[in-house]
């Protein structure tokens, strides 16, 4: 069997060099004429309130409005863009700003393409083999084809984000939780490596104009990368991206199980590479958040740093979910703002499902009702403090860390749409950093 070619191409200008990723990869090869297609974008993340800076955190409307472009050239009437934009359950609003802003109804008036929030259109189930079932959008199941432009971006749970876990979006919720399973053989990596297996014939165009470090979200370090990388076999893409960022292909758990499910080697060895050489493009994206570990406070090394004692505040595993790991980042702000200077008397946060309490802390916050159910019953803990939603309720959140001596605000979660505002300032006066990638003008 001939090597699987994947193009990596530098982002030089509009329409030209999405077409030469595509002509390069000849990824549009399998692609059935009149075929039904399915574009799916990462849009993670969306705030109605604020600009947040969105580089390398979703795809850009650049990328995408190229693509309808040539897709269109090749005789495709019938486009579908769809994305599960995490939001609060029943949110149908900031996905609907989301897709306004970045300029898709303009692709409808001017292309004829339709979009869609995966969330409000039906699911179904579908068996990826292994006792693994997870509930997909009917629309990309049923498509003839799909092309996958995830943005280029290290993880801070996965190594790497591209083209196979960008189809994570296109789960529905319950599914997701499933993937961050407790079970350390069929954990979160097991359930990513297989999200592709029951999917029409994808191209994947891995969207590095812009590039993140520590996503997926925000909170990550972004960086103007000018690549495009694109393969019409999606393990493939994935591993010459992940090594891209900076990772072989067998640092990367989910690319591991891909490989092995598929008989394939991770050494590229399969691969034949087309345009700009790996070694010629790679730069090490960091993926992991820094904590640090000292006998008075285990915690994210910035609260460390800011001198914050008496807290444990152990790092997440892969078991906390999408919705639980977007309230951490505001957790930790609110106790960031709460320190006074005084230690917190040995409190304790626990969160996702699998972490253990620490014998001889005076309070233990279980955050979320996974952690709840894992540890209600376990013997040491001293003091328990409960927040059982699923996702937490913020007002609970915030009464948890005052009932263990932390005086979080509840204005800060109150505001919390507004936060991400506040990371545009590290963005501020960098012209490569255009706001314009994410319009359709
Ligand atoms: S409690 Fe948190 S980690 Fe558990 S399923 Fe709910 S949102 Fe996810």
């Amino acid at each position: 069997m001939g090597k699987k070619r994947v193009a990596i191409v530098r982002y030089e200008k509009p329409y030209d060099s999405v077409k030469k990723a595509v002509e390069m990869s000849d990824g549009l090869s399998e692609m059935p004429s009149n075929a039904k297609v399915f574009i799916k974008p990462n849009i993670v993340f969306w705030t109605k309130a604020v600009a947040f800076p969105k580089w390398g955190v979703i795809t850009t409307s650049r990328v995408i409005e190229d693509m309808v472009v040539i897709l269109k050239e090749h005789g495709i009437d019938d486009i579908t863009i769809g994305e599960g934009v995490v939001a609060a359950p029943k949110d149908i609003e900031t996905p609907a700003h989301a897709f306004a802003t970045l300029g898709y109804e303009t692709l409808h008036k001017r292309y004829g393409v339709k979009y869609i929030n995966v969330m409000q259109r039906p699911f179904e189930e579908i068996d990826l083999g292994d006792g693994i079932s997870l509930k997909f959008n009917t629309d990309i199941m049923n498509s003839d084809f799909v092309v996958d432009l995830p943005a280029m971006k290290s993880h801070n749970q996965t190594v790497v984000s591209l083209g196979i876990k960008n189809l994570k979006g296109t789960i529905n919720i319950p599914s997701r939780k499933k993937c961050h399973n407790a079970d350390i053989q069929r954990d979160l990596h097991y359930h990513v490596a297989r999200l592709a297996d029951g999917m029409p014939p994808i191209f994947t165009l891995i969207d590095g104009i812009y590039s993140l470090e520590r996503g997926p979200g925000f909170d990550g370090r972004m960086r103007r990368s000018n690549i495009l990388i694109a393969s019409s076999d999606i393990i493939a893409a994935d591993m010459v991206g992940a090594n891209v960022l900076g990772y072989r292909a067998d640092e990367v758990p989910h690319l591991v199980h891909a490989a092995k499910n598929h008989a394939r080697p991770t050494d590229l060895s399969d691969i034949e590479v087309v345009g700009e050489k790996i070694e010629d493009v790679a730069s090490v994206h960091e993926y992991d958040f820094a904590y640090s570990d000292e006998k008075d406070g285990n915690m994210p090394a910035p609260l460390a740093k800011q001198g914050i004692k008496g807290l444990f505040y152990r790092k997440y595993d892969t078991t906390m979910c999408t919705y639980c790991s977007g309230l951490n980042g505001l957790v930790l702000s609110a106790i960031r703002f709460a320190w006074k200077g005084e230690p917190w008397d040995g409190v304790e946060i626990l969160t996702g499902k699998r972490l253990k309490p620490t014998p001889g802390m005076k309070k233990t916050i279980l955050l979320g009702r996974c952690m709840y159910n894992a540890n209600k019953d376990n013997p040491d803990i001293n003091e328990m403090i409960a927040i059982k939603g699923c996702p937490p309720n913020p007002k609970d959140i915030v009464d948890a860390l005052n009932k263990a001596g932390i005086a979080a605000d509840h204005g800060l979660f109150d505001q919390a749409d507004t936060l991400p505002g506040f990371f545009m300032d590290r963005y501020k006066d960098k012209p490569e950093f255009d706001e314009s990638f994410f319009r359709v003008e």
